[in-house]
């Protein structure tokens, strides 16, 4: 009895591991087909000024309108595009329409320099002939937006494990004006030494620290000496996932002035983002909100 129960549950494994590739194969297929669907959207979050919550930007978080699953969020769907090189044509998508949300946003709010975030795989960088840096520089010059109203978000292994060719075209887009972010700070593996020699401008503190900054003084007490040692190298912080009102208290005292999180908004529809900085250039009270 007991060995046919563990031939049982070996079988029930063995089903369950074959369902889990046969799924991850068919989300391949079907991602192959989401872009000429016209499937994907951009959410844009807002990144504000956390002491009186001016909008500074948005980050543009993409979404995936499945035909029988519904939403389904990056998560789910990043890994398998990074791996079947989908993420390049993914990739370049997202940064047209973001590029082209943020050129429409300026021709709104000519006196608003809001910026926008994008955030971009290794993969990228490897996947375009005449180089990453070129191809960007020429997307955003196509629609008009200046260089410095783009900000490009990096994970940290991506610039850990560089051989140079991703620094050389760092360095092409920064000389141009465009900015670099290291997304998810502090969850990689960063030793603060290295940061001076990074080719980025900005830190995004990643929400584990912000998660518990209220409640402990260990985790408060790191976050307080990556503020200053930003500070100190003249990297801009803008902190994830901030919720409630102690927190970012606390991140004002620390002196921490950009952040995004719940507590000012989710990520909205691009009409609704539009909306956001229409009410704020007319100065409407304003609180938090959802996406549609
Ligand atoms: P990320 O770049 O770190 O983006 C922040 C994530 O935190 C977003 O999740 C956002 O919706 C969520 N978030 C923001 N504020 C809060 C908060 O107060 N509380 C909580 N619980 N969550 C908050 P999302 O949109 O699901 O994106 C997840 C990840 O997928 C992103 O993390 C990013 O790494 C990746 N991703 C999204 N869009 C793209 C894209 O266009 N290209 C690439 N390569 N990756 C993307
Ligand atoms: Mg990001
Ligand atoms: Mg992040
Ligand atoms: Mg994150």
């Amino acid at each position: 009895v007991a060995k046919d129960a563990g031939k049982d549950r070996w079988r029930r494994y063995e089903s369950s591991l074959h369902s889990a590739v046969v799924e991850r194969h068919k989300l391949r297929a079907d991602l192959d087909r989401a872009i000429a669907d016209g499937a994907f959207l951009l959410h844009f979050q807002p990144i504000v000024a956390i002491g009186d919550r001016r909008t500074h930007g948005f980050e543009a978080l993409v979404r995936w309108n499945h035909p029988t699953r519904g939403m389904v969020p990056p998560a789910e769907f990043i890994s398998v595009a990074e791996e079947s090189g989908l993420i390049v044509p993914l990739g370049a998508w997202v940064l047209r329409n973001a590029v082209e949300a943020a050129a429409q946003w300026r021709l709104l709010h000519p006196g608003e320099d809001v910026y926008v975030s994008v955030n971009v795989s290794a993969r990228q960088f490897r996947g375009r002939e005449q180089g990453f840096a070129r191809w960007v520089l020429q997307e955003i010059d196509r629609m008009g937006l200046p260089p410095a109203s783009l900000l490009l978000e990096m994970t940290e292994s991506l610039l850990l494990h560089d051989d140079g060719e991703v620094a050389a075209e760092l360095a092409e887009l920064r000389e141009a004006g465009v900015r670099i972010a290291i997304d998810d700070f502090g969850t990689g593996f960063s030793s603060l030494s290295y940061l001076r020699r990074l080719p980025v401008d900005v830190l995004k503190l990643d929400k584990s620290f912000i998660d518990t900054i209220a409640s402990s003084a260990e985790q408060h007490a790191v976050v307080d000496m990556i503020v200053q040692l930003a500070a100190i190298l003249q990297l801009q912080i803008v902190a994830e996932g901030i919720e409630t009102e102690a927190e970012r208290d606390l991140l004002v005292t620390m002196g921490c002035h950009l952040g995004q999180g719940y507590l000012f908004s989710r990520p909205l529809s691009y009409g609704d983002a539009s909306q956001w900085l229409l009410e704020e250039a007319s100065g409407l009270q304003r609180g938090s909100r959802t996406a549609a």
